[in-house]
């Protein structure tokens, strides 16, 4: 280092200066797939969601949406380990054609119970995203209030699968979000009639949101899903649409007077709401709460999770079966066989799944 007096003021003095340091964080250089794989420790992950990361939480869930093997090891083992942590939370499942302001009412009702002191997650299922890039649900910035709230979390769609690989996904992101101590799940699906009764089979409660002037036909809400409904929520229930609300809600009803009635005890009910200014938040809650206490006292709130878990573990069998059925390489390639017979009415659809079956169980005898 240069100290000399006669250069304290000269420009041509060198300081011992401190080392430069890199212009980009070297951790984000590394592939995102790289970095992901330097955190690839289910204890790490576990321990990160516990204290509330959510980043960690998010790359966790990318992790159990991960198909590659290794991916899912880890995925396993955070799950087992998350697993006794789960399950306290209140899982909502929300539906409703596109437009009729899901995104919306999440956001008001999301905040409003963060402000009464609740953790809310958000979780979604649309089934337009798994078939191609484009998504019902859109990939707008939805839910801007809620996404940058504290006490949020939000996460889109798994895109890649099936819809019962993307259901059981979601599913295992839930008992990720519970463990991270989110005490409110929303299950978010589009109404069109193809996951509803997935969203419906991990939920407790399932809340239906309507327009007001659908007509008879339901606004393409198909029957079966607004008899699964515990909650039917005529929203856009402002302005001049007021009146016009109130009509359907009596429209509606009639209606659920004439489905089965739910073993549970629960008389679903009609209610008129205003998601984009807040109105009637507190009686869809009151309702909630009401279904709570009344399921929660005559039992039949664990019995439905019970009976979930049980379906889930059938379900699971299926799909390994299943896969390890169609992937089998000699199955394959007498499927492409029998499939062009078929086809070509050279052999009808029982001959050749009987063909086939033959081979399979003198490969795997029963
Ligand atoms: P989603 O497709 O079901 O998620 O619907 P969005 O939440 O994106 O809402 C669709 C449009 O309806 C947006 O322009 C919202 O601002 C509007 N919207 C949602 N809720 C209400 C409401 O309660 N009242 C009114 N007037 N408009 C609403």
């Amino acid at each position: 280092m240069n100290s000399g007096k006669s250069h304290k003021k000269s420009a041509l003095r060198v300081n011992a200066g401190v080392e430069k340091p890199e212009a980009v964080n070297p951790l984000l250089q590394q592939k995102p797939d790289k970095f992901r794989k330097n955190h690839a420790n289910p204890r790490e992950y576990f321990k990160a969601i516990q204290t509330g990361n959510r980043t960690m939480l998010s790359q966790a869930i990318t992790l159990v949406e991960s198909t590659l093997p290794k991916d899912h090891e880890i995925a396993s083992e955070l799950i087992r380990l998350c697993l006794p942590l789960s399950g306290k939370a209140l899982r909502l499942g929300i539906t409703g054609v596109p437009g009729v302001g899901k995104s919306t009412f999440i956001e008001s009702f999301g905040l409003f119970l963060i402000e009464k002191g609740h953790r809310v997650a958000v979780l979604t299922i649309d089934p337009s995203s798994m078939r191609s890039r484009g998504s019902i649900l859109g990939d707008k910035t939805r839910m801007e209030k809620l996404s940058v709230n504290e006490n949020a979390f939000i996460r889109p769609s798994a895109s890649a699968g099936t819809l019962g690989g993307v259901a059981r996904k979601t599913r295992e992101a839930m008992i990720l979000c519970e463990a991270a101590g989110y005490d409110t799940v929303f299950v978010e699906t589009v109404g069109v009639g193809q996951s509803e009764t997935a969203v419906a089979q991990m939920v407790d409660f399932f809340l239906l949101l309507m327009l007001a002037g659908g007509g008879d036909e339901l606004q393409g809400i198909k029957r079966g899903i607004m008899e699964m409904a515990d909650l039917i929520v005529i929203n856009k229930a402002d302005g001049e649409n007021k009146n016009r609300a109130n009509l359907a809600k009596r429209e509606y009803e009639n209606a659920l007077h004439l489905f089965p009635p739910f073993t549970n005890g629960w008389q679903p009910s009609v209610m008129t709401a205003s998601a984009l200014y807040g109105e009637n938040l507190s009686l869809v809650w009151q309702q909630i709460e009401k279904f709570l206490h009344l399921t929660k006292e005559n039992g039949s709130f664990v019995k439905n999770r019970k009976h979930q878990d049980y379906n889930l573990f059938e379900e699971t069998i299926h799909q390994a079966i299943h896969d390890h059925f169609f992937n089998l390489p000699e199955i394959k390639k007498r499927l492409a066989k029998y499939k062009n017979q078929i086809l070509n009415r050279q052999l009808s659809p029982y001959e050749a799944s009987q063909k086939l079956l033959d081979f399979y169980f003198l490969s795997f005898p029963k």
